[in-house]
């Protein structure tokens, strides 16, 4: 089916199976013609490349991966839109559609058995009420993933991509860079959406790291003061880390003091490596 991307055309294949939108999941759905093939094009570095799509709507890029990968599944939450995508796919047959929650499917075996040993990547437009999860849920769970192409709130992508140490960042930021490359693709205005969210957004791209190794002595422990350190941003970190740690203050802050860095540093000052010696000073008074 064609011209997905057309309001008109996407109103009349909703209405004919009686659809109507559903905010609380996130669908505003892309009509901005260009944006999808560029999407495709720029997540599928080869079309020996299976995909995974999280979110399908009507499946206006769900085709373009089709055009350009070997293998498509998308997993959509929504049952109703399962008769609008077996209209709007038929003809593409690389595609499967899996009705789940995302956060909920066993994505190790759902990998395996829709892709086998191809190189896999994730390409979708996500919904924007859980972007920071998903992300984090993909990532830590080391799947085995070669690239993250997404598109996500302007203001999301700009922490997701921002450097450790600087003000726009949060716990997602972190680990963002400590599983991957994250990179800017480009700008999407909200008025290529349908209906029209009220911010605008932008591609991302995460280059997956095979196997992250920064010389971690303890990587649990690591996310668990990232977390505590952001999780209160205006304090300084040794009142937010003691208490998650359930460690003494004062050895914090000779944890602080060994990793280099102040005692009255707060999250969002602390750059990539200075968490990672900061996590190994703990780990040392931990046991
Ligand atoms: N890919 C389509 C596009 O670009 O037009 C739709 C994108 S829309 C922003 C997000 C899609 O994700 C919707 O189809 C929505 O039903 C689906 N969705 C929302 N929450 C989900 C979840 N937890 N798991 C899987 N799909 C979800």
């Amino acid at each position: 089916m064609d011209n997905l991307s057309n309001p008109a055309v996407i109103r009349a294949l909703l209405e004919r199976h009686g659809f109507s939108f559903s905010k609380a999941l996130g669908q505003n759905f892309l009509i901005n013609p260009g944006v999808c093939p560029k999407m495709a094009q720029l997540g599928i570095d080869s079309p020996d490349w299976g995909v995974l799509e999280i979110g399908a709507g009507v499946g206006v890029l769900t085709q373009e991966l089709a055009r350009r990968a070997a293998k498509v599944a998308v997993v959509e939450i929504d049952q109703r839109l399962l008769p609008v995508l077996e209209e709007s796919l038929a003809e593409y047959e690389n595609v499967s559609v899996i009705l789940g929650d995302v956060m909920k499917v066993d994505l190790p075996a759902l990998l395996k058995e829709q892709f086998g040993d191809r190189p896999v990547c994730v390409c979708a437009n996500l919904p924007y009420y859980i972007t920071s999860p998903i992300l984090m849920m993909l990532l830590e769970q080391r799947l085995p993933l070669q690239a993250i192409t997404v598109m996500v709130q302007k203001e999301a992508a700009a922490r997701l991509c921002a450097q450790p140490g600087n003000r726009e960042c949060g716990a997602v930021t972190f680990a963002v860079r400590y599983y991957s490359t994250p990179r800017q693709l480009f700008p999407v205005s909200r008025g290529s959406f349908f209906p029209a969210p009220k911010v605008d957004s932008a591609v991302i791209r995460l280059d997956i790291h095979p196997n992250p190794d920064y010389g971690v002595k303890d990587e649990k422990l690591l996310f668990t003061a990232v977390r505590a350190g952001f999780g209160q941003r205006r304090k300084t970190l040794a009142n937010p880390l003691s208490g998650a740690l359930h460690l003494p203050k004062e050895q914090v802050q000779q944890a602080l003091t060994q990793a280099g860095l102040s005692l009255t540093v707060r999250a969002e000052a602390v750059p990539f490596e200075g968490w990672i010696r900061l996590a190994n000073a703990l780990k040392e008074r931990l046991g």
